[in-house]
Parts: C-alpha cells; structure tokens; sequence
C-alpha cells in the first residue's frame, strides 16, 4: 500500500531508491549507502549511485510530483565527483548551441573543441 509521501520523514529521493534497486548492468542488488544527492533544486533530486558488485554508475532524477515521486534515470561513466564538477558549471548557452550546430553542419567540430 503506497505511503503518502507527506508522512514519511525520509528524504523523498531515498523512497525512489525501493525502485531503483538493482543495477542495470551486472542486476546486482543496490546498497542504499552507495547512494547519494548529487544536486537537488526544487522538487527535483539528483542521484548518483554506485554499484559495488560491477563498479558501474547510475544517474536519476527523481522528482515529486504531487503526491508522489517520479524518475528517470541512465548507466553513466561519471562518477560523483565529475557530477559535482558539471554542476558547478555555467549553463550552456543558446548562442553555444547555435554555434556548436554550424561547427557540426560545416565540418569544423575541431575548431569548437579547440
Ligand atoms: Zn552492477
């Protein structure tokens, strides 16, 4: 029987870790202790977990949504302090994104890496 979430004193990212309780990669089952917040802005909550059996990393955001929580997450091969690292980062800007296009579209990846 699901639990409103407004009962619970847990943090509402830790109740997504019941769903998120295996690794992608290896099934092996996840340790709540190799979880942790990476980020968390307004209802949403940024996770990064680590799985102990294959060394593999995963990534959710978990949001509430009204009453209840909702995520979405991938395997990923940052670990939590490149996470943290990105989230220091400025955001990317359209006129980067722009730019980055017609680097792409002209062939001149090189030139915007470099
Ligand atoms: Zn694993």
């Amino acid at each position: 029987m699901p639990t409103p979430l407004n009962s619970q004193p847990q943090e509402t990212w830790r109740l997504a870790l019941k769903f998120i309780s295996q690794c992608p990669v290896c099934n092996a089952k996840y340790e709540e202790s190799q979880a942790q917040l990476s980020g968390k802005k307004d209802h949403a909550n940024l996770v990064h977990i680590a799985c102990v059996k294959c060394g593999s990393y995963f990534v959710a955001m978990v949001m509430e949504v009204g009453s209840g929580i909702s995520s979405v997450g991938t395997v990923t091969d940052l670990n939590s302090d490149d996470i943290k690292r990105i989230m220091d980062l400025p955001e990317v800007t359209l006129d980067e994104v722009l730019d980055a296009h017609e680097f792409i579209k002209n062939g001149d990846i090189d030139k915007f890496i470099n």
